[in-house]
């Protein structure tokens, strides 16, 4: 497993949110965790990078324990895009994606000819080289959201954490996002652990799926086989038709009505 959370239990101010939690990430997969609101995916998506320090249980990161672990080592080996990210004011893109570096930078601070070269290649493979020079500000949201995700490859890690990547932007550039992450897993062998609010996207571009409720894992399955009335029910509180996509082999749902 190159990322593990063992018995995790988290708490703010004595309220404890996480119960309990296992999670197993493998090299290269593409982990979702989906669930209702507040039921605890962003906490254990900090606890996965360190940004938060469990109560009790264990991260493991390649099988060693994070807790002593330097941050330097740590941001050399992972990523995260955390739910809600501000823009520094009046950058460019390319200035965005060289913070990525800094995690790799030695004494004194400085980019380097390499540095220079990982923020041109992290540009290339969002395809945000034309836009380089342009302020984030002036992104749209679909372009945006790639250049936190150059700015993520740019620190060259191998694991990418990245927080409900795709809310507040259009379907489309839903979509194109999706399938960024799904090209970066499949050519650069990138393991992604995500929050997405959309099922049927969970569905199409995991390969498993972390069903959180109410601060604990409800279930862990494929993201074929996770879609079942049951399911639906007990994690969403919904009443919804199952569908099969012959095309994408998977199913999607359609939900009916709130289950009362
Ligand atoms: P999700 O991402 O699934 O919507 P969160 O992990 O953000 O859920 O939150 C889980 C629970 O912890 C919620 O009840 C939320 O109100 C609470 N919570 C989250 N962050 C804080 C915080 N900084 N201080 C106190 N409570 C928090
Ligand atoms: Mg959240």
């Amino acid at each position: 497993m190159i990322l593990q959370a063992k018995n995790v239990f988290i708490s703010y101010d004595k309220k404890e949110v996480v119960k309990n939690i296992n999670i197993d990430v493998k090299k290269g997969e593409i982990v979702t965790i989906i669930g209702p609101n507040g039921s605890g995916k962003s906490t254990i998506l900090k606890a996965l990078s360190r940004t938060l320090k469990p109560d009790k249980g264990q991260i493991l990161l390649e099988g060693n324990s994070m807790k002593h672990m330097n941050t330097k080592a740590i941001a050399q080996k992972l990523a995260i895009l955390p739910q809600v990210k501000r823009v520094p004011g009046d950058i460019t893109v390319e200035a965005l994606v060289g913070y990525g570096r800094y995690p790799h930078l030695g004494f004194g601070h400085r980019l380097q000819k390499q540095d220079y070269e990982i923020i041109d290649w992290a540009l290339e493979k969002t395809g945000l080289g034309a836009l380089r020079l342009r302020f984030v500000e002036t992104l749209s949201g679909g372009e945006r959201q790639r250049a936190w995700i150059a700015m993520a490859l740019a620190q060259k890690p191998e694991i990418l954490l990245l927080d409900e990547p795709t809310t507040f932007l259009d379907i489309s550039y839903q979509l194109e996002t999706l399938e960024l992450i799904k090209e970066l897993n499949q050519t650069l062998g990138l393991t992604f652990v995500m929050v997405l609010h959309d099922l049927n996207q969970a569905v199409r571009y995991s390969h498993k799926i972390y069903a959180l409720n109410k601060g604990q894992v409800h279930c862990c399955k494929e993201s074929g086989s996770i879609l079942t009335k049951e399911f639906l029910k007990k994690v969403f509180r919904i009443e919804g038709d199952i569908l099969e996509d012959v095309t994408n082999k998977c199913s999607y749902f359609i939900a009916q009505k709130v289950v009362q």
